[in-house]
């Protein structure tokens, strides 16, 4: 859990901040800083700038935790943990199990989620009350550069940080208030028995493989050749064939013109003739900036074509006292990237030091089923970057599927620099890909060549260790 690590290494830099806090006091402010959202960003910065004597508060209008912990990564992760139960069941007869008849429940999985998330947000609520941290409930706008107003009463503080993540963007067609988004889909009232996802990003192939373990007839519809743009291209291939044997249905080239209410559910046309009818529609096509609404476009504050709000380096608008950081800047939206962010811009402003992000070889898991994992460059912009590439690949079957009776591939790849030796990227799909490439990212970080790889004795017999024992170039 990000949320919940310990602000103890920057005690350090109290009595440093309490001597930068002389300096930047020159109004008498409610508080020095005042963020806005308590998502995983903003909740960082919060607690930790008050670790650090800081007067903070923090305005919230909808859930501690933001996205990732209440509509995003903890629930998601819940569900994807439920949905491979099925095939566990019937892997087990070949270890020798025999079970009796297997029943699922959604209304109790969505109970026991619910429950889960209220107790991290006690966490959270409690980790910002120990902290110092003034919680406010209310929607903030910002009225002036040093002012927000929540609940009709003002604040003013010294430094104001944005950090109210993102919203799901629905494309505007006929019928799309017929359709939810990732936000519904966690508390649906029942499973369908049919569902169409229309968008083939990382929540489009995560709940593809999510409703399609619990046992709904799931359809994507994705406008391009391929789920996933940004990923790998062999990876890509790979994981569309593998999610296809586990019975997800895939429309390539497929856009949504309309969607239509029937009697017994929904038709979802596509401008390329097709209707497909359905129980429920989802859309999954990208996130926008939460920056609607909050009073930065009439202050003046520079947001970008999509709306996110533009930063420097250091996480400041163009109006000094305001910050943001987070999904709301829209640069990398991932959990760590803005507890990362949080993090430096609280080293920066408040203990004197120089933390800056480092965006490069950032790791990512999707939690589709198999899970892909990557770090560093993907074939294609390694090609483009350098002029001899070499690619190590392997394919097999993991050694639990052999009993188990599943025909379930994994894949790893890597690829390296010939003249330097330096390995520029990693990826794989296959069970716990994440877990595996999260220690790979640190080998990438460190410079690691493939004859360190290649020195490293495997832990035999798992799948990681192939990543020590690929000697060929494909
Ligand atoms: P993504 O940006 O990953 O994918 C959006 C998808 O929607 C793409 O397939 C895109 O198609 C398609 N799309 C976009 N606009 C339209 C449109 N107007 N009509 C039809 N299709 C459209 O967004 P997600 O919503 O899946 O996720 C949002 C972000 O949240 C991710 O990018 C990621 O940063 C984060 N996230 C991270 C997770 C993780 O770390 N495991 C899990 C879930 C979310 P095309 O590819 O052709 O552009």
């Amino acid at each position: 859990m990000n949320g919940v690590a310990s602000v103890a290494p920057f005690i350090e830099y109290q009595t440093t901040f309490q001597n930068i806090e002389r300096e930047i006091k020159v109004a008498d402010y409610d508080y020095d800083l005042f963020v806005i959202g308590a998502g995983s960003g903003g909740v960082r910065a919060a607690r930790t700038a008050a670790g650090l004597g800081v007067r903070v508060a923090v305005a919230e209008d909808r859930y501690f935790g933001g996205t990732c912990v209440n509509v995003g990564c903890v629930p998601k992760k819940l569900y994807v943990y439920a949905s491979q139960f099925k095939d566990s069941f019937t892997a087990s007869a070949g270890f020798g199990w025999k079970l009796g008849a297997q029943e699922f429940d959604w209304s109790k999985l969505v109970a026991n989620k619910t429950k889960e998330i209220d107790r991290l947000q006690g966490v959270y609520d409690r980790l910002l009350q120990e902290s110092g941290v003034t919680i406010i409930n209310g929607r903030a706008t910002i009225v002036d550069a040093h002012t927000v107003i929540v609940n009709d009463k003002k604040f003013t503080a010294s430094r104001i940080l944005v950090a109210t993540g993102g919203w799901p963007f629905v494309p505007d067609i006929i019928g799309k208030e017929h359709a939810i988004t990732s936000n519904e889909v966690f508390n649906l009232p029942a499973l369908p028995k049919r569902l169409v996802i229309v968008g083939g990003g990382y929540i489009a192939v995560e709940f593809a493989g999510i409703l399609n373990g619990l046992g709904v007839e799931v359809s994507v519809l994705e406008r391009s050749a391929k789920v996933l743009n940004g990923f790998d291209e062999d990876i890509r291939e790979f994981l569309i064939e593998e999610m296809t044997k586990k019975g997800v249905n895939f429309y390539f080239n497929t856009n949504v013109d309309r969607i239509s209410k029937i009697e017994a559910g929904y038709i979802v046309h596509t401008a390329e003739g097709r209707d497909i009818e359905t129980d429920l529609v989802m859309f999954a096509t990208g996130r926008v900036p939460n920056t609607k609404g909050i009073g930065l476009e009439a202050l003046g504050v520079e947001l970008d074509r999509v709306g996110a709000v533009k930063v420097n380096d250091d996480y400041q608008t163009n109006v000094p006292s305001i910050y943001a950081l987070g999904d709301v800047t829209n640069r990398v939206n991932l959990t760590p990237v803005a507890t990362a962010e949080a993090m430096a811009f609280v080293k920066k402003l408040y203990a004197n030091t120089v933390a800056k992000v480092d965006y490069d070889n950032i790791p990512t898991a999707v939690f589709s089923q198999p899970n892909i994992a990557s770090v560093g460059l993907t074939e294609e912009n390694a090609r483009a970057k350098y002029d001899d590439i070499d690619i190590y690949k392997t394919v097999f079957r993991p050694l639990k599927n052999t009993l188990a009776g599943i025909n379930e591939r994994t894949m790893m790849k890597m690829i390296v620099v010939r003249s330097s030796d330096k390995v520029v990227g990693m990826h794989m799909v296959g069970p716990d890909a994440g877990e595996i490439i999260q220690g790979m990212a640190v080998a990438i970080r460190a410079g690691a060549t493939k004859s360190v790889f290649d020195s490293t004795i495997g832990i035999h017999p798992t799948a990681a260790e192939e990543f020590v024992t690929m000697r060929k170039p494909v």
